[in-house]
C-alpha cells in the first residue's frame, strides 16, 4: 500500500472501541504485527493469548523463523503462546485450488486462519479471538472482517474486532528497534514471487 495511504490510516481517529471482558485468543500471523496489537490490547486491560497457525509462510526456513521470533518475543513480554504448528503447504495449496491471484487466493487464507483460530477459541473455552492481520495496511480489512464474522457464525465465538492500522508504522518501527526478525513478504509463496516480480519490473523502469 502506497505510502500516503498508511499516513492516511495514522492519522485516522477510532471512534473508542467497546469495552471487552473475557479471554482472547489472538491469532498471530508474526512477531513484528503482534507488538502494537498487544500493547493496545494491553492498555484496554485485556490479556490475550497468542495463537500461532499460519500455514501460509513458506518456504519451511521462513516459516522457521517468523515461528522462532514469535516464541522469543512472547516469552520477553511475558504473553502465553499456544502453536498449531504446522507448516501446511500442501494443505494451503490444495485449499487454493489453483487460483493462485492474490484476489482468489487471500480470502481463501483468511478463512483458513481465522476459521482455525475461531474453532480453537470455542473448543479450548475463549470468549473471543481475534487477528494481528487487523493491523496491517496491505491485507484487504474488509475481506477480514468478514472472514472473522464469517468464523464468529460457525463457531459461536465472539469475533473481537478493533482496527489496530493507525498503530502499524509505531508498531513495526519498535519491533525494528527491538531487533525482531522482519519479514520481506507477506508470506505466501506467491507472495514471495510477487516481490521478485515487482523489483524487476522497477529496475526495467529506471533502466
Ligand atoms: S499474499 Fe498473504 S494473505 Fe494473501 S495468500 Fe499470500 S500469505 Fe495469504
Amino acid at each position: 500500500m502506497e505510502e500516503n495511504r498508511i499516513a492516511e490510516l495514522q492519522g485516522a481517529g477510532n471512534p473508542p472501541a467497546p469495552s471487552f471482558e473475557g479471554s482472547l485468543l489472538l491469532h498471530t500471523c508474526c512477531a513484528p504485527c503482534s507488538v502494537a496489537c498487544i500493547d493496545s490490547l494491553r492498555e484496554e486491560g485485556i490479556e490475550p493469548v497468542s495463537y500461532w497457525f499460519n500455514p501460509n509462510i513458506h518456504p519451511f526456513t521462513e516459516y522457521r523463523m517468523r515461528r522462532n521470533t514469535l516464541r522469543e518475543y512472547t516469552a520477553s513480554i511475558g504473553v502465553k503462546l499456544l502453536e498449531n504448528d504446522v507448516y501446511g503447504l500442501r494443505a494451503y495449496l490444495d485449499a487454493v485450488g489453483g487460483n493462485y491471484e492474490q484476489k482468489d487466493r487471500c480470502p481463501v487464507c483468511y478463512h483458513i486462519r481465522l476459521d482455525e483460530a475461531a474453532r480453537f477459541a470455542s473448543e479450548n473455552g475463549f470468549s473471543a479471538f481475534s487477528t494481528t492481520l487487523l493491523i496491517s495496511p496491505y491485507q484487504n480489512h474488509e475481506l477480514l472482517i468478514a472472514a472473522g464474522e464469517a468464523a464468529e457464525k460457525k463457531y459461536g465465538v465472539e469475533f473481537l474486532y478493533r482496527d489496530f492500522r493507525p498503530l502499524f508504522r509505531q508498531g513495526q518501527d519498535r519491533a525494528r528497534e527491538l531487533g525482531l526478525y522482519m519479514q520481506k513478504y507477506c508470506g505466501c509463496i506467491f507472495s514471495e514471487e510477487e516481490r521478485y516480480q515487482k523489483r524487476k519490473k522497477k529496475h526495467k523502469e529506471e533502466a
